[in-house]
């Protein structure tokens, strides 16, 4: 590794420790624990957490809240210049906000090979097809994003579970396993 890249992967260590903490924001809150920061010229000018349920809002995800921030403190749509951190690979819907929005690398900690949209299902982060095209960088602190995800998602089957053991009428709750 060069310098250059050892350098870069200890930043990218750093910004994705600051999503981790978001995204731990989120199980507190009893959200599925996604975080995501926006760094622009090492700077962090957007933080944001899974915020669907509190919001009831099925576009209220991280990397959808943090870009909203993101472009209010640039004052411009345009966020060619700045970088997206985020613990899980981007849904489809993340990753169409992130194209037109132009940002110019992403980094995500844990892959999601059944509904990402950065190479897990698809890969619209780099469509040949579309205007824009970004650096993806993945696997930044994997392990760690992934247990949190787990972990939430463990939790809330043994929760289910013995919700079926007191009641009759329990609401099946479809989650896909990380
Ligand atoms: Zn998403």
């Amino acid at each position: 590794m060069t310098y250059l890249a050892a350098m870069e992967f200890a930043s990218d260590e750093y910004f994705m420790r600051e999503a981790l903490r978001q995204a731990r924001r989120a199980y507190a809150a009893d959200e599925v624990p996604c975080g995501a920061i926006i760094v622009r010229e090492g700077e962090i000018i957007a933080r944001a957490w899974n915020q669907v349920e509190m919001l009831k809002d099925a576009t209220a995800h991280a990397e959808m809240l943090a870009i909203t921030q993101a472009e209010a403190a640039v004052e411009d749509w345009r966020l060619n210049d700045c970088d997206l951190y985020v613990t899980k690979e981007p849904c489809p819907m993340c990753a169409g906000a992130i194209v037109h929005t132009r940002l110019r690398r992403v980094i995500f900690g844990c892959p999601d090979p059944r509904g990402g949209g950065a190479g897990g299902l698809m890969n619209i982060l780099q469509m040949p097809q579309l205007n824009h095209r970004c650096v993806i960088t993945s696997g930044i602190l994997a392990d760690e994003c992934a247990a949190l995800l787990r972990d939430f998602f463990r939790a809330r089957r043994e929760e289910a579970g013995l919700m079926k053991l007191t009641t009759e009428d329990t609401e099946t709750t479809e989650e896909r396993p990380i």
